[in-house]
Formats: C-alpha cells, structure tokens, sequence
C-alpha cells in the first residue's frame, strides 16, 4: 500500500547528487522539484552549492528540467538566475508534468530520475510514471500552509516506509 512512495534513494541534499555517480546508475536527465528541493523561500538566489552543481551537470551534459506544480509566472521568475528548463503546474503526484519533461528532454524513461522533497508528490509521481527517485531531505522546515497539510499526511506514509527513521546519504546507495 505504501510501496507507491518509496524513493530508489535517499540522499541529503540536491547539490550532492555527482555527476559520475549518475552516469554509473545510467541517469541521462534529471527531473527537479522547484520549493525545498532547488531552492528554499529564504535563499532565492540558491546556494554557492548549488550554482556549483548546476555548472558540474551542465558540464557533464546532463539536463536538469525543474518539474513544478506552480504556475508558469512563479516558476519562471524563480528559477531564471539558474538557466534551467521547467514545466509548470505539473500535477504531481500525477504524471502530467513529468511526461512533458520526458518528452521535452526525449530521454527514455530507464534513464531518468527525478529528484524531491516530498513522498506524496514528487516520489509518487516518479512512482506512477516508471522512473526511479531520489528523496532529498527539504532545505527548511517552514513552508506554505498546503504543504504543511501534506507533510502531516506524510509523516504517517515516512512511518511506514522507513519504521527505523531515513538514513540521508551523500551517495546513490541501495539498501
Ligand atoms: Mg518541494
């Protein structure tokens, strides 16, 4: 019952995610969630860290596509100091958006992954559509009132996926 929001990874933070260690699992694309996952609402700008990572996957020739469910507007302003790809109001935890950055990105599914911070949202979808998933610990713990209702929700499927607590890696490790 809760195997539909169980992550193939489980990793600290987005800016640890290397470049080889993806190429090693065969992941040619990267599907990014936007709040909490690239940025936080405190440090729009982003981190030295991730402008770092964002520079290494471009050098690496992965794309990086940031997967959102806000609107076209929100995303657009937010993500344009970083160059990035997006699709808005992607609908997770439905495939919509994810399908879109598929196509966009026209990589197979075996070869993407994509990256979030939260089990019913951006681990589902990833879940729905056939792809593998990397579940990253949210960059701060205050947010927007509706993810609030989620992550209470979330607390119980975290209970049932993961009964001893996570283990946040700083590598692709399987359990
Ligand atoms: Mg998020």
């Amino acid at each position: 019952m809760f195997s539909k929001y169980r992550p193939t990874w489980t990793v600290d933070a987005l800016y640890h995610l290397d470049t080889e260690e993806l190429a090693q699992q065969k992941i040619k694309g990267v599907l990014v969630d936007l709040d909490n996952t690239l940025i936080a609402w405190n440090n729009p700008d982003g981190t030295p860290e991730l402008l770092a990572w964002i520079a290494a996957m471009k050098e690496a020739g992965i794309p990086v596509v940031v997967v959102s469910n806000n609107s076209a507007k929100r995303v657009d302003h937010a993500i344009a100091p970083f160059g990035l790809m997006y699709v808005s109001r992607a609908m997770k935890p439905f495939t919509r958006g994810l399908k879109k950055a598929q196509q966009k990105l026209n990589i197979p599914n075996e070869n993407l992954v994509m990256v979030g911070d939260q089990l019913m949202t951006d681990i589902k979808a990833a879940n729905s559509f056939g792809i593998r998933s990397i579940l990253v610990k949210p960059l701060v713990e205050s947010d927007a009132w509706n993810t609030k209702i989620n992550r209470a929700r979330e607390k119980v499927v975290k209970k049932n996926i993961f009964p001893t607590g996570i283990t946040w890696e700083r590598k692709l490790i399987n359990d």
